[in-house]
């Protein structure tokens, strides 16, 4: 294989894959340490994902009230439903403030109140006084473009530190040896050379799975591809049944309204022009979180009360809000009405529809972004060499249900984490041992039967395939009969992937040859999300089982983890962590839902 496909070898302390918010900051932080870092990229690193983050990123500043970690921490608890683990949030909420400085002396162009302090917007679920107290101004923002902000900056600072960039290239599979990480193998997209990078660390930075579904705000290149590969790798997933869906997508195109449009005082009203939150959510209203947002979106549709002609949707207005204040604070959002639902924010109320969002599962990780692959007697077993951050990792901060404005904060907090982490395991300039023969064969073998793929199904077709089952199968709502319908139609859907057809035979630039990959990878994040939604019997966060409506913390309050091999599926579990990294706040107890 490696005789058609020769192979141009690499050797770094450390390689990142993706450069999004968390690849970014883990490539400098690695960078800074002295290590001798690549990162690898698909896309150009300023056009991830993380520069369409519009609300903001969270950290208790205080800038605009009362605020503290501990009270960031107890809503992020409360946010997952009780399944996020309480070091790793602790870790996160505590690491937040400076994690945001850093980013303010990195230029990034944050909003500012009068006195000049970093702008602060309220933000689903962030509250004071441990929820007793009113709605936490926490959420810091550039205007309604955090994340492109946040991501120029970055990639601007990581041009500083000596790092190699390897963008446009496509990592295919991590190359593994005796349960060890070893390096990555990539294929340079523009003239199809196969490139090895050996490496003492690799961090997998590639992003969430969105893509699994019909309909999602995020990016076409958001495909899991680090998922993909761990599964390859026959290591383990986690949480993947817990799917964020943003209350607030355009209806029909599925793009972002961010959550801060909400924030500044936008209202949902059903087809009585009834704000119907007040009802589900009476102190939080509008403000509740995205699941219980969602879910009220989801049951006023069933109820009859949806608007438009189908009555199948539900209308966010701000025609009620300043025209200064929309201009100033939200002018992405603004924009994207008039483009893509050609609405006038301050005249006419937007058409939205609850949309696919974050996933909240991936692959675990500790709060050192080192991977784990449980074991019967650890379930926190460390996987050497291999690492995970941002929204392909699963840490868990996010637990069942990531609260808005949570993720930018846990890329760049994690993102750092790597990159302190990594240099107290590995020496900068190590030997390694050569590879082993036949390391790269997994790869290429994929890669060249997707090539010559000569069955009668195209990629298209069937990635449209998994994405409607997954979008009529394990969306807002969920039954046990649609789960079980469900889980028999993904699995057919995967077992048809032998059938697939690719026309362009060609190395360069061949779109057919890497959407084919990138379906490959989905798959995988698909069977598994179906299987655990249809296994977990109760419900928490996300994942809402009609069902089994209440939370069962007795029986359920446990991960899932999950191995998928190409055919057969293996459900396990793994303990939520009870226990915080200091005793300054200790263990937050479980309390019933309240909204
Ligand atoms: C529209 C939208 C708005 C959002 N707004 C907010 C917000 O306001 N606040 C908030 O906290 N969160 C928000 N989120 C969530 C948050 O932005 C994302 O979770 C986060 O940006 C993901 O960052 P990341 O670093 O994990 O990956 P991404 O930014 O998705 O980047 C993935 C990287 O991996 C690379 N990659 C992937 N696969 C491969 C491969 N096979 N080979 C090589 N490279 C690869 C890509 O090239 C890319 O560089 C929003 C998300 C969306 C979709």
């Amino acid at each position: 294989m490696s005789k058609a496909y020769p192979i141009t070898l690499h050797t770094y302390d450390a390689v990142v894959v993706g450069a999004g918010g968390s690849g970014l900051r883990a490539t400098m932080g690695l960078a800074e340490s002295g290590l001798k870092t690549a990162c690898i990229t698909k896309v150009f690193p300023t056009r991830s994902h993380t520069v369409a983050a519009q609300g903001g990123i969270a950290a208790s500043l205080g800038n605009m009230g009362e605020d503290n970690w501990q009270w960031h921490m107890y809503d992020t608890v409360k946010g997952s439903d009780w399944l996020g683990d309480q070091d790793a949030i602790e870790y996160m909420v505590r690491e937040a403030p400076a994690a945001v400085y850093e980013l303010e002396h990195y230029g990034v162009p944050f909003s500012r109140t009068e006195e000049g302090k970093i702008y602060q917007r309220p933000f689903g679920g962030m509250t004071t006084k441990f929820g007793e107290g009113p709605a936490a101004q926490r959420t810091c923002a550039a205007a309604d473009r955090t994340g492109h902000a946040m991501l120029h900056a970055l990639y601007q600072q990581s041009l500083k530190y000596d790092s190699d960039f390897y963008i446009e290239y496509f990592a295919i599979d991590l190359i593994m040896e005796n349960g060890e990480c070893r390096g990555v193998i990539a294929m340079n997209m523009e003239d199809g050379s196969i490139h090895a990078f050996r490496s003492q660390a690799t961090v997998l930075a590639t992003g969430g799975y969105g893509r699994a579904y019909f309909s999602a705000t995020s990016a076409h290149t958001c495909t899991g591809d680090g998922g993909g590969m761990v599964l390859r790798a026959g290591l383990a997933l986690q949480d993947l049944e817990f799917v964020q869906f943003h209350p607030t997508g355009i209806y029909g195109a599925g793009v972002l309204i961010t959550e801060g449009a909400r924030g500044e005082g936008g209202i949902l009203r059903n087809s009585e022009g009834e704000r119907f939150m007040e009802r589900y959510a009476p102190s939080a209203k509008d403000l509740a979180s995205r699941d219980v947002v969602s879910r009220s979106i989801s049951n006023e549709i069933r109820e009859g009360r949806g608007v438009g002609a189908n009555k199948d949707h539900m209308f966010l207005h701000l025609e009620h809000l300043p025209a200064d204040v929309l201009h100033k604070r939200l002018p992405g959002i603004s924009e994207s009405a008039k483009i893509f639902a050609g609405v006038d924010v301050t005249k006419e109320p937007i058409p939205i529809l609850p949309t696919v969002h974050y996933n909240m599962g991936g692959i675990p990780t500790n709060y050192h972004g080192e991977v784990i692959n449980p074991t019967k007697d650890n379930p926190d077993a460390v996987v050497p060499g291999l690492f995970a951050v941002g929204e392909a990792a699963c840490v868990s901060v996010h637990g069942a249900n990531r609260l808005g404005s949570n993720s930018l904060i846990d890329l760049v907090v994690f993102g750092r984490a790597v990159g302190k982490r990594v240099p107290e395991i590995v020496k900068s300039g190590a030997t390694q041992k050569a590879l082993a023969e036949g390391y790269a064969d997994m790869a290429l073998s994929r890669l060249d039967a997707a090539r010559y793929a000569s069955g009668s199904t195209p990629t298209a077709e069937m990635r449209l395939k998994m994405q409607r089952t997954m979008q009529n199968n394990c969306a807002v709502f969920r039954t046990k009969e649609v789960l079980e319908e469900g889980v028999k139609m993904i699995d057919e859907v995967a077992a048809g992937m032998g059938d697939l057809k690719t026309s362009d035979r060609s190395l360069v630039w061949n779109s057919d040859l890497i959407e084919t990959l990138e379906l490959q990878n989905l798959i995988g994040q698909a069977v598994l999300t179906m299987h655990s939604a249809e296994n977990r019997k109760e419900s928490r966060g996300a994942h809402m089982h009609e069902d089994f409506p209440d939370r069962d913390d007795k029986n359920w309050m446990k991960h899932t983890v999950c191995w998928f091999d190409g055919k057969k599926v293996t459900l396990g579990d793994r303990p939520v962590h009870d226990f915080t990294l200091t005793e300054e706040i200790g263990y937050i107890k479980p309390k019933a839902r309240v909204y």
